[in-house]
Parts: C-alpha cells; structure tokens; sequence
C-alpha cells in the first residue's frame, strides 16, 4: 500500500525536502508550510497560490490534515470542548478554553490512555494508539480555526497544555517533534515556553526532558501524599514510587530558568485524598525533598462510572491553607466546563457510548505500554 505523508507533523526543512523529492523547488515547501500552519489551511486545493497540477500531485501522495471535529460542545463560560476522529476513526478530545489575556488549548497526546488512573474516564478505554506528531499539530489549528474562523489571527496569546487524554511522555518523540513544528515563526509561533506537559510520573523521561534545551513546563500529576494511596489512584506509582518521582523532580528542578517552577497537580476526591493530615504529609513531602514547586488544587469532575466525588468547597480552601501554612505555593484551579463534561476522557465515554470491548480489540499493541507492576 502507498504510503501517505502527513504534512502537517513535518518541520519547515522536512516540508521542503519533502518536496524536493518531488521535484519542486525549496520555496514551495516554505509556501505550503506557511498555507498549512500559519494560513490553516486544510486541503490542498485551498492553496490557490500552488498549481492545479501541483495539488493534484500532493493529493495522490500526501495529506494535509487527519482529523476532523466528530462533535463540539459550548460551555456557557465560553469552553469549547472537541471530539475529534482521526482518520482511522478513533478519538481524540481537544478543549480550548478562553481566558481575559489568552487564550488555552488542552490537547491529547493519545487517543485513550494505558496508565489506569481510578479517577479518570480516558483510562477505561485502554490505550488506542499514541498519536503522530501531525495529529497533535493539528487539534491546536482546529481548535484555532473553529473558534475564530480560517486563518484569523487570534486576538490573545495561545498557551498549550499537555493534560488530554494519554500520557504524553509515553509518546514523548511525536510530542516534542509537535512541539518544535508548533513553535517555527513562519507558522503557528506558539514556543515552548507557552507550553505546559503534564505527567502521571514517567520518572526517565522527566529526567529526558530535563536535558532538552528548549523545553517545555512541567507539571505533576501527583493526586497523593503516600504511596499507599498513590498506587491505588495512580497505579504507574507501583512502577515509580514517590522517593524515586521526586529525586527525578530535585534533578529536573536544576534545568529550571530564573522565575519559573514547575506544578504538582492534586485531583481533590472528597474524603480520599483531602483531609488537613494528608495536606501536612503532602506539604511534609515537599518540603522534605526541598521542592520549590507549586501545587494546583484541581476540583474533580464527577462521572458515572467513576467512585469519586468532588471535595466541597471548604475542604479545598482548608486543604489550600494547611499546605501554604507550611510554605506550599497554592492554587485552586476553576473548573471550566462542567456543564459539558469539561474532564479528561469524558466525552469519548459519554457521547461515544464506546464499547469498551471494542475499544480493547482494536488496541494497537505495538505501541509501548507502561508495566504497572
Ligand atoms: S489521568 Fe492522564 S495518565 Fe491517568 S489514565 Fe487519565 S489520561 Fe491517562
């Protein structure tokens, strides 16, 4: 079978190599990288400025976009949350969130997850597969496109996060490819330092990150202050315990630049992981490994089947005072989105009504997996 290049996971000198292989000059790569990821475009016969020839002869080799919008959701607070389908048709849940000073583009990394997170919906689809670079790439220019129109220059600065469906660091090469196409100039310009990756704790590979030059933020997904309840909640904990994440994270705090910290996100799951002793073995924690981090208090979304509920209100401000006491930078992230389903992986199992057992038989198990032993 022919192979189909997907253009929109290539860098500007792989776009230009790309068509030199078919005999067309270095400028008209520069050309259709900028049609598809400055102008947004989303086919090839869009790029008038190419001849008819030329597209016709992209088309029979290439592709400029994989994925479409299966279904969008509009929050009465202004979220936009996406399923989108790849063309194999599988999932992929993109949320744009818009804020007074910018704007904020959740994508996934994977469609479903391998790890098996207890509070967390994507987890019960299994991993489906990670996705290419060019599919990262392109939920940001959807999300783009559908919130202000084809090409239109967003009014605010764009921040990514890395906190869809799957655990980035388990796709880390297309990741960080997505990253670099992301931040060209001539193209989407949104640079690393715009960029947020969030991780369940895929302890080398915070150690990896740590190393690349230009890099993107770091944050946590910690969730408890023991491993006893870790191993419960996350299970990748049982793979890499605490003392083991946490040395990783002193090593990692050495690559951090002057002003910047990295995150530990904590899910609030009433009467689980929210009490004031949990926040001093937390705060103990941190401070006993001399982190200076900060913490995110994230309120949890609550969906059938999951067996959690949301920590009140009270809960989370004593549990915010409780850690800042002990010298914790603190926050309590806003739930955005909640009237349609604004959590990770709920709209795959809500609006698809997925069949699990389908799902886990078209598994792509060549993809690495994690062993949560
Ligand atoms: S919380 Fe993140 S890492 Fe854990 S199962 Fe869900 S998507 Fe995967």
């Amino acid at each position: 079978m022919k192979e189909i290049v997907e253009l929109t996971g290539l860098s500007q000198p792989e776009l230009i190599s790309f068509v030199e292989t078919l005999g067309e000059p270095a400028y008209r790569g520069r050309q259709i990288f900028a049609a598809l990821q400055h102008r947004r475009l989303r086919s090839f016969d869009e790029i008038t400025d190419l001849s008819k020839d030329l597209r016709a002869r992209l088309n029979d080799v290439a592709r400029p976009s994989s994925i479409k919008i299966e279904s969008r959701y509009i929050s009465s607070d202004g979220t936009r949350r996406y399923l989108m389908k790849t063309h194999d048709s599988l999932p992929v849940e993109t949320v744009f969130i818009p804020e007074e000073h910018r704007d904020t583009i959740c994508f996934s990394s994977q469609s479903g997850c391998p790890l098996q997170c207890t509070f967390c919906l994507t987890a019960q689809l299994g991993l489906l597969r990670s996705l290419t670079a060019g599919e990262i790439v392109e939920q940001v220019l959807i999300a783009l496109n559908d919130a202000y129109g084809v090409g239109v220059k967003p009014p605010r600065g764009t921040n990514l996060v890395g906190m869809g469906a799957g655990e980035p660091f388990l796709n880390f090469d297309n990741l960080l490819k997505a990253l670099r196409v992301m931040a060209d100039r001539d193209g989407l310009y949104i640079v690393p330092n715009r960029v947020t990756i969030s991780t369940a704790g895929i302890v080398p590979k915070i150690l990896e990150l740590a190393e690349v030059a230009d890099r993107p933020h770091l944050a946590i997904s910690l969730a408890a202050p023991t491993d006893e309840l870790r191993n419960q909640l996350m299970p990748i904990n049982k793979r890499w315990p605490l003392e083991e994440l946490l040395k990783a994270c002193k090593v990692f705090e050495k690559s951090l630049k002057p002003g910047e910290r990295f995150t530990f996100e904590y899910v609030m799951l009433a009467g689980i992981n929210d009490s004031e002793e949990q926040a001093r073995q937390l705060a103990n924690l941190l401070n006993r490994h001399g982190l200076k981090v900060k913490v995110n208090l994230i309120p949890h979304n609550p969906a059938e089947p999951l067996p959690y509920r949301p920590s009140a209100d009270e809960t989370v401000d004593r549990f915010k005072q409780t850690l800042e006491a002990k010298g914790v930078h603190t926050y309590v992230r806003r739930p955005r989105g909640r009237d349609i389903f604004a959590a990770c992986g709920q709209l795959a199992a809500r609006q698809e009504k997925l069949n699990i057992a389908t799902l886990n038989a078209c598994k792509d198990t060549t993809t690495p997996g994690v062993t949560t032993r």
